[in-house]
């Protein structure tokens, strides 16, 4: 192998942590692949119980979350990712079924903090809306002893899952279910109730509210700088959604032309289609492998009858009598720059027009602060993103801010993580110091390691099956339809099993390489030390297992390590299938299967006691 050393990583807590690639990858890191297994083996309820733990959403989330554990899941680098959402959904149908959707059952399986064991703080906090941030951030501030009121601007609680995410993909119940549950803690709601309008901050603090969480989302859709679209008949995206969402049903005409490449552009003429308007058109600027939206929402739209325009910029909405008529557009060259900036350049005479009644926008997000109105102390982005510390304070004493308005139009599980996040903050601030938050580790060896079903590796991902487009189209049905329980232990049965890690003994192994032999995938290797190359930990690591000291190990290192008969098992993690053949085969147990699971404890900053 000449010079050439094998660059290797000493395996740590930290290491293993990020091993649950699904786990770390989620904002609330979920323990995905736990309940996956739990499904597989066939525990559903534990299975929503692991899932309900760090998320008091996870029903939604089954539904409509843009699972970020997913696109990092270590099946995918084998062939495609284990189908997590959906297996959620599998494990909160389960739960509803088992327990007759018992929202006071779902709320015992937080895992949320509970400093001083839940007991009142006798102090009150005031959250500002009640979509997924605000909602986490109230449950999890209540969990914690305050007593939260949230103050909700619409009739309804839920954000954007009642005003924005359209009932064919977020049946309404479900909504209720999560929400039921998070309220059954005692939280306090004033609906219809504007902040910035019906009270201002100050009113709030004057009501003894003493911290504030503003969790006003982003309900402003950013405007079209084109001609024409004060016509009537043009229409903003966000808006056109609540209202369709509340029951209206504008009058949008027989042809409609919706402009933006987004998911929000495509729930939006998909919403369309099922006002019965057969004529719905979709503009954007990017081809169809640039555009934003997910592969599946876009496959979904066309399927439904929905004409994609795209690398077409909009020029100016054309009128007719004040109304709208039409969309002139241009064709696209390119939407990147050579740096790979949004930078579009169009074809000069390549102009045409798409004729229409309606003009919807959906070409981003914007938030209203006005909640603020007459504060000073905070500043905002031109989009109305409120500035924040890492604390997620904004800047005035007591007053937080998290989810879209703090960070931006986002997803679902990164509002509530920010909630999440922002309702340890007000803790802190509240109690003062005095604890803080340990990741902490759970390791159990497992002695008769379970090999994983019979040719895992060969299953193929099902998707869940899907409405046809006729009955998606007579109403808002919902379109995807969940797994039966055989497709979910199958398909939970992909699992590579990434919190099981195989440990290697180093006191116990005599090098016979019968590890190395029976693996099936080719992922372990017996090697020489001098063939390793490693940062601090690699040094130190040979510095105690040999008795060097660090002053000799630095002067003599090569030397030292060419001289020397160790060996080193190596291991390739990417490959590795859990399979538990090296753990089998080795005669003198050096190999063990040994299961990882993490947690966060809030503990005393002094004693290290756990409190909660
Ligand atoms: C059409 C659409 C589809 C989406 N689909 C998905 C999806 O499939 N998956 C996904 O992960 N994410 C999706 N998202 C993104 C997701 O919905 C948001 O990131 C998330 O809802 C943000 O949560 P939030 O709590 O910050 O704000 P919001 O959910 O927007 O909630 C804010 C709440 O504050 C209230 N409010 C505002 N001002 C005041 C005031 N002054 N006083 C009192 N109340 C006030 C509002 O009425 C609202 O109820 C979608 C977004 C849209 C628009
Ligand atoms: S294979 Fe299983 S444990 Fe590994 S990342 Fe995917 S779901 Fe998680
Ligand atoms: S568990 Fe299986 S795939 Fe992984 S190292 Fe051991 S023998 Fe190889």
């Amino acid at each position: 192998m000449g010079d050439e050393k094998y660059q290797i990583k000493i395996p740590d807590i930290d290491y293993f942590r990020k091993m649950i690639k699904c786990q770390d990858a989620c904002p609330v890191n979920t323990p995905s692949g736990s309940y996956v297994n739990a499904i597989a083996d066939g525990d559903y309820i534990r299975a929503y119980g692991l899932a309900r733990g760090p998320n008091p959403f996870a029903s939604v989330c089954g539904l409509i979350c843009n699972h970020p554990c997913e696109k990092a899941c270590r099946r995918g680098s084998i062939d495609e990712p284990v189908s997590i959402r959906a297996l959620k959904r599998f494990a909160v149908e389960s739960f509803m079924k088992a327990t007759n959707s018992n929202v006071y059952k779902s709320a015992e399986l937080s895992t949320a903090f509970r400093n001083g064991n839940g007991i009142f703080t006798g102090k009150k906090v005031a959250v500002i809306g009640s979509g997924p941030a605000g909602m986490a951030g109230a449950h999890d501030l209540a969990r914690l002893g305050y007593k939260v009121t949230i103050f909700e601007s619409k009739p309804v609680i839920g954000g954007m899952f009642y005003f924005g995410i359209p009932e064919y993909r977020l049946p309404r119940d479900i909504i209720k279910f999560d929400v039921d549950s998070i309220l059954s803690l005692g939280i306090d709601v004033r609906l219809n109730f504007t902040v910035g309008k019906d009270a201002t901050l100050q009113e709030l603090f004057d009501e003894e509210f003493e911290a504030v969480l503003i969790a006003v989302g982003a309900h402003l859709s950013r405007p079209l700088s084109i001609e024409g679209t004060e016509l009537e008949g043009v229409f903003h995206g966000i808006s056109l959604l609540r209202r369709v969402n509340l029951g209206e049903r504008p009058e949008l005409g027989d042809r409609v032309v919706v402009i933006g490449g987004g998911n929000v552009a495509m729930d939006i003429a998909r919403t369309v289609r099922r006002l019965k308007i057969k004529n719905v058109h979709s503009v954007c600027l990017e081809g169809l492998h640039e555009m934003p939206a997910d592969k599946l929402e876009i496959l979904e739209a066309m399927e439904e009858g929905i004409t994609l325009h795209v690398r077409k910029g909009p020029q100016r909405v054309v009128g007719n009598d004040g109304k709208v008529a039409g969309l002139r557009v241009i064709d696209v060259a390119a939407v990147f720059d050579e740096s790979g900036r949004f930078n579009p350049k169009f074809i000069e005479g390549s102009e045409s027009v798409i004729e229409a009644d309606s003009v919807i926008t959906a070409i981003g997000q914007a938030s209203d602060n006005d909640c603020l109105k007459g504060c000073e102390g905070f500043k905002a982005t031109r989009w109305g993103t409120i500035v924040t510390d890492k604390s997620l304070n904004i800047g005035i004493q007591g007053v937080f801010a998290a989810g879209d308005v703090a960070a931006g139009p986002g997803i679902v599980i990164g509002a509530v993580a920010s909630g999440q996040k922002a309702a340890r903050a007000i803790d802190k601030y509240l109690r003062g110091s005095g604890h803080k938050i340990e990741k902490r580790a759970k390791i159990t060896v497992i002695k008769d390691y379970k090999k994983p079903a019979e040719d895992y590796v060969k299953i193929e991902r099902k998707k869940p099956p899907i409405l046809g487009v006729e009955e998606r189209l007579s109403g808002f049905n919902q379109v995807e339809k969940g797994y039966t329980e055989e497709t979910a232990v199958e398909q939970a049965n992909r699992c590579l099993k990434c919190n099981i890690n195989t440990v290697f003994n180093g006191e116990l192994c005599i090098a016979c390489g019968g590890c190395v032999d029976v693996c099936p995938m080719n992922c372990l290797k017996l090697t020489s030390l001098s063939n390793l190359a490693g940062d601090e930990n690699l040094d130190k690591l040979i510095q105690n297992r040999y008795g060097i000291s660090k002053e000799e190990y630095e002067k003599n290192k090569d030397e030292i390590l060419s001289s020397m008969n160790g060996a080193a098992m190596l291991k390739d993690e990417e490959r590795c299938i859990r399979c538990g053949l090296c753990a089998k085969r080795c005669p003198t147990n050096a190999v063990t299967m040994e299961k990882f699971e993490f947690e966060e404890v809030l503990v005393n900053e002094q004693s290290g006691a756990i409190i909660n």
